[in-house]
């Protein structure tokens, strides 16, 4: 991902003060009881942190290496152990995608990204993005286990190449596997995508490992998607933390979605280790199994699971 600006105008603010009435107002929550812990068994955080390992022991694993390749493999399979349907790896990028049928013709896009930043010896990437697939595989298994969905069915998209190759812009170069899903789905709907007509909404998570965990909404995103994430961590724990404040803007894979048309969410704490966005762990070998925390992706995992099934 890069970071593009910083926002803080006065509609960030506006927005910040819809969320935070939004909230107070217990808009949209499921009429659960306090007592019936929604949250409890919905999200195997050790297990999480297991896939997160098992990436991080692939070792670098940039968009066209055969370490790569191999990652796309392991995510298939544990995608088909999940008991998620039609997983398939699609061409040339190789984005791994899987479907968890619901009862409504909608779709939701569920993602993160798979492949490393080429180029920094010794990276990989234990937070971007290794973290971002680690939820999305215990979330596939969370939710295979309920299927069919009430509502909209969940499509998988773990996707290849979001990184720029080497020094070119990401602008330019970054985004290659989330716009080639795009253009499957414009298409009308190949190589496992969906059709673009049936995507309702898109949830990209990225970089929710540190153990520092704080997801602002980021400025590009739906407010109301990621007030729906909030609300649940709320209902789960009594605050929306780590769902909370306003970001700049980051230009990750979310990005050809809402060109398209899609209301999206970027979850993702740009800020990993010590200094200003995006920290000084982004992007070098700090990014390692020492600075990730299986309570993070527990914190985002939960509440993903409450959230998902209900979103606006
Ligand atoms: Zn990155």
């Amino acid at each position: 991902m890069r970071v593009k600006r910083h926002r803080n105008d006065a509609k960030g603010r506006a927005l910040a003060a819809l969320a935070a009435a939004l909230l107070a107002a217990g808009c949209g929550s499921g009429g659960e009881s306090a007592d019936s812990d929604p949250g409890a068994g919905r999200f195997d955080a050790q297990r999480a942190f297991a896939d997160l390992e098992a990436q991080v022991g692939i070792g670098p694993r940039p968009a066209g290496s055969a370490a790569s390749k191999r990652t796309a493999q392991f995510i298939a399979r544990s995608l088909r152990e999940a008991g998620a349907r039609r997983v398939r790896i699609q061409r040339p990028h190789r984005n791994v995608v899987a479907e968890i049928p619901g009862s409504g013709p909608g779709v939701v896009v569920v993602g993160a990204h798979h492949d490393t930043q080429d180029g920094i010896p010794g990276f990989v990437g234990a937070n971007d993005g290794a973290s971002g697939v680690a939820v999305v595989l215990e979330l596939a298994r969370h939710l295979a286990a309920e299927a069919p969905l009430p509502g909209r069915s969940v499509h998988l998209v773990l996707f290849d190449a979001e990184e720029a190759r080497g020094q070119r812009a990401f602008t330019e170069d970054g985004m290659r596997g989330s716009r080639q899903y795009v253009r499957y789905a414009q298409a009308g709907g190949r190589q496992g995508a969906p059709p673009l007509e049936r995507i309702e909404a898109m949830v990209l998570f990225d970089m929710v490992g540190d153990c520092d965990l704080q997801v602002p909404r980021e400025a590009n995103s739906d407010p109301y998607l990621y007030l729906a994430f909030a609300e649940a961590a709320e209902e789960i724990s009594g605050s929306p933390a780590p769902f909370e404040g306003e970001a700049g803007s980051v230009l990750d894979d979310h990005i050809p979605f809402i060109e398209a048309g899609v209301p999206s969410v970027d979850l993702i704490d740009f800020t990993y280790g010590p200094g200003e966005v995006p920290g000084e762990w982004w992007h070098t070998p700090e990014d390692n199994l020492e600075h990730v925390c299986a309570e993070s992706l527990e914190a985002v995992g939960e509440a993903a699971a409450l959230a998902i099934p209900r979103l606006p």
